[in-house]
């Protein structure tokens, strides 16, 4: 089964329907998880490797916006997590690896902030979220902000880029997008979110970051910021009906799978 063919499977305009297809997705694979219930949600992990120590996470959210499929969001990087699971399945990583199907994003982040509440972050040792990762070629790593994160944590990012034979693109917050991340950063742990964009969306973006920085006063930032964020080419189909799965691409999701299984690599300390 490709990875495209688990987003047809999940992305669902039902929210049970979507939770449905995920379990049923993990019990058809026989990959044992562990359920965790929250007032308003569940999530869901995958352990692999050792127990016991210092976990890196990969996560992705399976929720998505009322009356959406949410292919690219999110169920592009759900795909890619189920993937990377079968992957370490054959291939068991030195370290713990816990791969978290995090519910509720769309509202307020509130799936992972019930996940650190319940678990604590101290058994993390970092985690790379995915967002939109089923369209594009160029991957982007975000937000990269000068003190959030350890320089140790940054070359590994680069490292895993250049293993998989692409650029090391850090960004720094794309205007108005938020993430799982964002939980585990609060609490000063190395985390980061892994986005694919097109090429030729990269200056977008950075146009629209430096509006957003700009100190001009300019009481029309935030909408033009957010009108050249909207022209990229991935986002617009952002939180609309349009995000639906035949438009994902199998060879972004590969590319996303690689660079989370060289992430985990270099993390760990093999290859
Ligand atoms: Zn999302």
């Amino acid at each position: 089964m490709s990875l495209k063919d688990l987003v047809y499977k999940i992305a669902q305009k039902q929210a049970k329907t979507r939770r449905k297809n995920l379990i049923r997705v993990l019990e058809e694979k026989g990959i044992t998880f562990t359920a965790h219930h929250f007032p308003g949600g569940r999530n869901y992990f995958v352990d692999l490797g050792p127990k016991g120590s210092h976990k890196t996470v990969v996560s992705s959210h399976y929720d998505a916006i009322s009356g959406t499929k949410g292919a690219n969001d999110n169920s592009s990087s759900v795909a890619v997590c189920i993937g990377v699971i079968d992957d370490l399945l054959v291939n068991p990583p030195p370290k713990g690896v816990r791969v978290i199907f995090f519910d509720t994003e769309e509202t307020n982040l509130t799936g992972s902030k019930a996940y650190c509440r319940e678990y604590g972050v101290t058994d993390i040792s970092a985690v790379l979220n995915m967002e939109l990762v089923g369209r594009g070629n160029t991957p982007i790593f975000w937000p990269i902000v000068d003190g959030l994160q350890s320089e140790q944590f940054k070359q590994k990012l680069q490292n895993a880029a250049t293993l998989t034979g692409v650029e090391y693109v850090p960004k720094g917050r794309p205007p108005y997008l938020g993430g799982d991340q964002d939980s585990f950063l609060c609490y000063g742990v190395d985390a980061v979110c892994l986005s694919l964009f097109e090429q030729t969306d990269l200056a977008l973006l950075d146009k629209a970051q430096r509006i957003l920085n700009s100190e001009h006063e300019d009481t029309n930032s935030d909408y033009k910021a957010i009108r050249l964020l909207r022209s990229t080419k991935i986002m617009q189909d952002y939180h609309s009906r349009r995000d639906t799965p035949h438009k994902i691409s199998e060879s972004s999701l590969q590319l996303a799978k690689q660079l989370v299984l060289s992430f985990i690599s270099q993390k760990q300390g093999y290859s």
